[in-house]
């Protein structure tokens, strides 16, 4: 019988120098040797090697972390359940009950003001920001978000837990409600529709921008994705989602912008497999608003 474990290649956390550690999924609950730490309160994923501490914030790569503890970075075939421990459940806990990251620096610089940092509860952990994922009503931590920023001023993304389609899944809850939401390509795309008087939900990383048809549902969306090709390929999955359902889509990602690099990826990545369903979308009187040319893309397509 097959099991329903899965085995992987992944980092033995006592070859890397832990003494006491629980595993709960990908990720070995230990004990921070980088501060004066009495219970378990940072991270290391035995997948990807990424060690954090949810108390002072020290992030290290699974080398560095091994040659401070002595240890190596040997791999070990091993099975992992998918399953979360009340252990993972208390280390985010510090983050959910970090202070609000009020008045920022890095915040402010990207325009986000304290009341935008207090409606979504962006939290200060030691010198990072975390954002919160949490499911429709904010009462179950499905993931972490963690933004830091480097003494060069280079961001680190670290993500904790589960991504969900859309961010934030509460906010959605509310936006019910209005008769245009705006899908943005990332969380800080939410927060600039905030400052803005908007309501927006944004995809985590727009190349896999899972937008399910029930996100569609009777509504109207306006796509602000980067005009990059991530961002045109997001828009045309949302679009074939869009389509299955009565909603109506503004895209606002200018085609021109791509390159023949990422005409060429596009070609390859076949994305479009019926084109006439645009062609009727767009015959549909909206052709005037949607900025994204799709007609000139399909004429490329037959030269
Ligand atoms: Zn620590």
């Amino acid at each position: 019988m097959k099991s329903l474990l899965q085995r992987r290649s992944v980092f033995n956390p006592k070859a890397v120098g832990f003494n006491s550690f629980s595993v709960s999924g990908d990720e070995a609950i230990v004990v921070c040797p980088y501060h004066d730490d009495h219970r378990p309160s940072a991270s290391f994923n035995i997948v990807t090697g990424l060690f954090y501490c949810f108390t002072c914030g020290e992030a290290k790569n699974a080398a560095q972390i091994a040659k401070a503890l002595g240890g190596s970075t040997e791999r070990v075939k091993l099975a992992i359940s998918k399953s979360r421990s009340s252990e993972l459940n208390s280390l985010w806990h510090i983050v959910k009950t970090s202070p609000l990251a009020m008045n920022n620096e890095y915040l402010e610089k990207r325009g986000v003001s304290n009341d935008t940092v207090e409606k979504f509860g962006i939290r200060s952990v030691s010198n990072d920001i975390a954002i919160l994922i949490e499911d429709f009503r904010r009462e179950e931590l499905l993931g972490i978000q963690i933004r830091r920023i480097d003494e060069n001023n280079k961001i680190k993304y670290l993500s904790f837990g589960n991504k969900t389609a859309v961010w934030p899944l509460w906010h959605f809850k509310y936006s019910k409600k209005l008769s245009r939401l705006f899908i943005t390509e990332g969380i800080f795309g939410v927060f600039n529709a905030e400052e803005n008087g908007r309501t927006a939900v944004a995809t985590l990383g727009a190349a896999n921008a899972a937008i399910s048809a029930s996100f569609f549902r009777r509504r109207s969306h306006c796509l602000l994705f980067d005009p990059d090709l991530a961002g045109y390929l997001a828009t045309v999955k949302s679009m074939c989602v869009a389509l299955e359902s009565t909603s109506t889509v503004f895209p606002s990602v200018e085609v021109d912008s791509l390159n023949d690099d990422d005409w060429n990826r596009i070609e390859d990545a076949k994305l479009i497999k019926n084109p006439s369903r645009f062609l009727r979308h767009l015959d549909n009187g909206i052709q005037d608003m949607v900025r994204l040319d799709m007609i000139n893309f399909l004429e490329r397509r037959r030269q």
